[in-house]
């Protein structure tokens, strides 16, 4: 990887139009890892300007065509993964091995929904038996900004550029400033495929830089953007004065409803999922509400599970949690816990301050707390960190209504051995996703939130909408 100043516009590698040096900091050792530049509006305008001039010859490439791009991009992507997993494990922290599985893994299982969803998919549709001479024609919306999170790097850049990419749009990549190593073997895996110049480019940046130059720009039609609610909103509100398209994933506060008849690993389960990526997923497990009668047994188990997982460097190899991205992300988790303690919320596992073992790294204790109310500030916001509230309940009707009495909708999780109970709940959930037992989204669902986790849904045939326009033409005759 030898771009790191560079930006990947109009099929080159280029200089950044003025120095803009921004230090990529690794998070398990609090040292510079990288130095990158960041983006001005002259490098906006070069890459928008090639993605514009490369949309209408993209557009027009056959089907076909398109899904031997899909299918190479797969292949470098696969050749191109230690290199991803190295990266992504240097730039936000997550353990090696969580890396090379579930963030590079990620994204393979994403390109290859797409192909699947791809190979079928019908550009050009009937609009049924009773309007023989009606066509819809599905057709790309033009060029896109793709501005990602550092959380779960390829997983959010594939999700993006891959689909964009084999409707016949044409894109400009901005990834996290935080996290942007992983974006730049990303782009070097793009220019290896030999695409048309220009449908592919990206260009490194901030938020009130690039990411904003993206949002307003005359030639951008769609800005498909995961991150903060915070930041989705100031997009949407930047995207608004030329009406583009927005689709936003935002945070999310999940619950995980675990019933007295739940199975036997359902709290462990939980906590586990809960504490993956070190707490950092939109769609975590935080909230964890538990039927009166297992609760204290559920506090004793969530305690002891939590307290048996390592917090070490993410180069070491095993199953330890590694740290959380930055020192930002590191002081806000701290407030949140001293917030949580200050409510009144009981402290079963972890707390202030880092691990024992660790005295650099911005490494956060797993933590638990019990005796949360829904109404305390941990169980309203977002805290993108290892750390679990424990939420008794005595019924149904109170479960479901305290999962969705929050400002997010994202994933809900039910355990129960009554599937017509996890039924019943899975209807009365306000979120876009709802995983029962621990059963994982099947290849190609979508993935995406209701309320203030965000709008749009991504992932193999909804991904493909997702950057469409649909053309209705009546009259046509075959
Ligand atoms: P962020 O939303 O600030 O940044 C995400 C991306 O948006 C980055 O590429 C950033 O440069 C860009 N960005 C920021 N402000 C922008 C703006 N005004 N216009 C255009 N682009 C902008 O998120 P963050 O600082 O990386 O993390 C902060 C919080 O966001 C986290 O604590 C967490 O709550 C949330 N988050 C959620 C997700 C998710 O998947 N839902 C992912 C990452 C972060």
């Amino acid at each position: 990887m030898s771009h790191h100043k560079k930006f990947y516009i109009n099929g080159q590698w280029v200089a950044p139009s003025q120095a803009n040096d921004f230090d990529v900091i690794n998070p398990s050792n609090e040292e510079v890892c990288a130095t990158i530049s960041l983006g001005s509006q002259a490098d906006t305008d070069a890459a928008v300007a090639a993605a514009k001039a490369a949309f209408p010859a993209w557009a027009s490439v056959s089907h076909s065509d398109k899904l031997d791009f899909l299918q190479a991009v797969l292949k470098e992507y696969k050749k191109r993964a230690d290199d991803l997993a190295e990266a992504m494990s240097l730039e936000m922290g997550a353990p090696i091995d969580l890396s090379r599985t579930s963030q590079v893994g990620a994204g393979i299982w994403h390109i290859s929904n797409f192909i699947t969803a791809f190979k079928d998919f019908k550009f050009d549709r009937m609009l049924g038996d009773h309007a023989p001479n009606d066509r819809i024609l599905m057709e790309p919306i033009g060029v896109c900004a793709m501005i990602t999170p550092w959380n779960w790097p390829m997983n959010q850049v594939t999700l993006k550029c891959i689909p964009a990419m084999a409707v016949g749009c044409t894109m400009v990549l901005k990834p996290s400033e935080i996290a942007p190593l992983s974006s730049i073997v990303f782009s070097e895996i793009m220019d290896a495929v030999g695409l048309p110049d220009g449908v592919y480019n990206m260009v490194n940046g901030d938020g009130v830089g690039v990411g904003t130059q993206l949002s307003v720009h005359p030639d951008v039609d769609m800005v498909s953007f995961t991150g903060s609610t915070r930041a989705g909103s100031l997009i949407t509100k930047a995207a608004a004065d030329t009406v583009k398209r927005v689709a936003l994933e935002l945070g999310g506060k999940g619950a995980n409803i675990i019933y007295a008849d739940a199975d036997e690993k359902a709290v462990k389960r939980g906590v586990l999922h809960m504490m993956q990526n070190s707490g950092q997923s939109c769609n975590a497990p935080s909230r964890m509400l538990v039927e009166r009668s297992i609760y204290d047994a559920a506090v004793e188990t969530a305690a002891s599970v939590a307290n048996a997982i390592e917090c070490a460097p993410a180069d070491k190899e095993g199953r330890h949690i590694g740290p959380v991205v930055s020192e930002l992300q590191y002081n806000k988790i701290q407030d949140l816990i001293q917030i949580g303690i200050d409510e009144g919320a009981r402290l079963v596992a972890g707390g202030l301050g880092r691990p024992e073992n660790q005295n650099r790294g911005y490494f956060v204790r797993p933590t638990i707390f019990a005796d949360v109310s829904n109404d305390m500030t941990i169980a309203q916001q977002e805290i993108f960190g290892p750390v679990l509230s424990m939420i008794p309940f005595d019924t149904e009707e109170e479960a479901l209504a305290m999962a969705n009495d929050t400002l997010y909708g994202l994933t809900n999780y039910v355990q129960t051995t009554d599937s017509a109970k996890a039924n019943r709940a899975a209807r009365a959930l306000r979120s876009g996703m709802v995983e029962i037992n621990g059963t994982s989204r099947g290849a190609g669902a979508p993935f995406g939130g209701y309320k203030q986790s965000g709008s749009g849904r991504e992932g193999g045939l909804w991904g493909l909408d997702d950057f469409l326009e649909v053309k209705s033409v009546s009259g046509w005759v075959e």
